[in-house]
């Protein structure tokens, strides 16, 4: 019988650790005796658009090789018989191309761990979270400490030049190093 396809959904608002929980997936991937695997057959990759560099960084410092690929053509590049495993931070910077190859691999039988944020600024679900979590096999919802208070913040913030951004503002813009573009974790108490 064929082996069976999995979907990992690692979710939660900006800090609250995911990309942290996706290097830890694959590092337990890498340890395990009874897997078998080594890196040749596991596949990481994030969207191009962050990033100057081939890592994926999470805040507590871990890093780990990642390619950086923009469209579901480009991760298929990639994709040979060797490849058991497939990673993808930042998922929720992708097209629905992507989402659709996630779902197609399933069916192939690989196993997909894929982390992102759940809800952008406004509170709304993102669409590749949308199209991915009926499929998911297993959902772990991450939580951060809301900025304001300290207490278990669900959701992300954004502040353009100081100041709350309006709802037409750009949902997958990043952070900028000069501070003019600010994410912050909030709960729902706080998040205004
Ligand atoms: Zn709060």
């Amino acid at each position: 019988m064929k082996k069976q396809g999995h979907i990992h959904l690692i979710v939660g608002p900006m800090f609250a650790g995911k990309s942290d929980e996706l290097i830890s997936e694959y590092n337990a991937k890498i340890s395990s005796k009874e897997l078998g695997l080594t890196q040749d057959n596991l596949l990481v990759v994030k969207p191009l658009l962050d990033s100057r560099d081939n890592q994926i960084k999470s805040r507590t410092g871990k890093e780990l090789e990642a390619a950086k690929v923009s469209t579901a053509l480009d991760i298929k590049a990639l994709l040979n018989e060797n490849i058991k495993e497939l990673f993808i931070d930042e998922f929720q910077f992708f097209k629905k191309d992507v989402a659709d190859l996630v779902k197609e691999l399933k069916k192939d039988g690989l196993s997909i761990t894929l982390a992102g944020l759940d809800h952008d600024f406004r509170k709304m679900h993102f669409s590749r979270y949308k199209d991915l979590i009926d499929d998911a096999d297993k959902l772990t919802h991450l939580l951060a400490t809301c900025h304001t208070c300290g207490q278990v913040a669900k959701y992300s913030r954004k502040e353009v030049n100081g100041k709350p951004a309006g709802k037409k503002s750009n949902t997958i813009e990043i952070e900028l190093k000069d501070g003019a573009v600010q994410y912050f974790a909030a709960c729902s108490k706080c998040y205004k």
